[in-house]
């Protein structure tokens, strides 16, 4: 069928980004284990923004966008859960067969990787092309979701139920799940405990959020822009500190070198050193943010042996099932996880402002609205 669809253009060396324009283009029908979703909404995610600055790897020409929520056209002959007309949002895909998948733990599955950032389906097939022939790498995260209808796996997808507002719905799949799942998943704070959150963008302030639904009683945002924090406040950081040469130093005073946790969730994983340092002993640093693919990081050795500290990565907010994402949209159902103060809506035709306006910091969460 012919659709819009947000296509990244190739590389031109004269640009610090890829460009990228909304035109017609062809998709397929769905496999058997997939269904058509009308998009109705996507947001912009530091992904997207890393595949576009060259960060990440993702072919071009290509369609980003992995956000997505939307209505159910028509589903593949093997889709039992889900049918024409249901409300949907699009998590991680994974394949449900490796080691990591038949654990539960889908967020690691050993295929991720290739479901995420191929450009086509595990099979070689892309399902998406140019009206002249030419094929568009699709299948970002499975879904491509930059456009107004994409394909996607019945397993990764989530229900949206009634009562909740589905254009918020897409950022549950990635950046708020990235930021809520360390809290909520992993590092469960424990009554009175500290926790430190390094960059409070999107995900940052998911985990400021969350924290604030466990008995957590200091919970300390840093980032570099005051606006941010004053955001973080109000979603319910106890403490902001404006990031600086001795923010650890900091940190280790007002906890009285108690810190229990730390989230470091900057775009780049730029504190993970100083997020490590500020714990007090036996504390655990989670680290979520994205970076390049080449990126490695640096601490100091003797005061995490010394001092029992741990160290754990958690990709896309780990243990996702579509349990965890329909409780995040109850949360915000009940105003206990208030994403919509973080959201900015473009319409598609727009996506470029939405993205310079992220990179600077003017749009915290960007949702782009398909037109229909
Ligand atoms: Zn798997
Ligand atoms: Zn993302």
């Amino acid at each position: 069928m012919r659709i819009t669809a947000a296509v990244m253009q190739k590389a031109d060396g004269t640009l610090t980004r890829r460009r990228i324009e909304p035109e017609e283009v062809e998709l397929d029908d769905p496999y058997d284990d997939e269904v058509l979703i009308r998009i109705t909404s996507c947001g912009v995610c530091g992904t997207d923004k890393g595949a576009i600055h060259g960060l990440e790897p993702f072919p071009t020409p290509g369609v980003l966008g992995h956000e997505g929520a939307g209505i159910v056209e028509r589903v593949g002959r093997d889709v039992k859960s889900i049918g024409p007309g249901d409300r949907v949002m699009s998590g991680f895909p994974f394949c449900g067969e490796c080691r990591t998948c038949r654990r539960g733990e889908m967020r690691y599955c050993e295929k991720g990787q290739a479901l995420s950032f191929s450009g086509h389906r595990l099979d070689g097939s892309g399902g998406m092309r140019r009206l002249n022939g030419e094929p568009l790498a699709g299948r970002f995260f499975q879904q491509s979701s930059w456009a107004t209808h994409t394909l996607a796996l019945e397993r990764q997808l989530a229900r949206v139920p009634d009562g909740i507002d589905l254009d918020l719905c897409g950022p549950y799949g990635c950046s708020i799940s990235t930021g809520a799942g360390p809290i909520l998943n992993e590092l469960r704070p424990i009554p009175g405990s500290s926790i430190a959150i390094f960059g409070v963008g999107n995900v940052g302030l998911a985990a400021v959020m969350a924290a604030r639904l466990t008995g957590a009683t200091r919970i300390i945002a840093v980032d570099t822009m005051p606006e941010r924090l004053a955001v973080a406040r109000e979603l319910g950081a106890t403490h902001s500190f404006e990031h600086g040469k001795d923010t650890a130093a900091e940190l280790k005073e007002l906890t009285g070198d108690q810190l229990d946790y730390s989230v470091e969730a900057t775009d780049g994983s730029n504190l993970v050193d100083e997020a490590i340092t500020a714990l007090g002993a036996r504390g655990t640093c989670a680290m979520v943010g994205g970076a390049k693919m080449s990126a490695t990081v640096t601490y100091n050795h003797p005061d995490v042996l010394m001092h029992g500290k741990r160290i754990i990565g958690v990709m896309g907010g780990g243990g996702q099932t579509p349990r965890f994402l329909e409780s995040l949209m109850e949360l915000q159902r009940q105003g206990r996880l208030p994403l919509e103060k973080l959201v900015r809506f473009y319409d598609f035709a727009d996506v470029n402002q939405a993205v310079d306006d992220s990179d600077i910091g003017k749009a915290i969460k960007p949702i782009l609205r398909m037109p229909h």
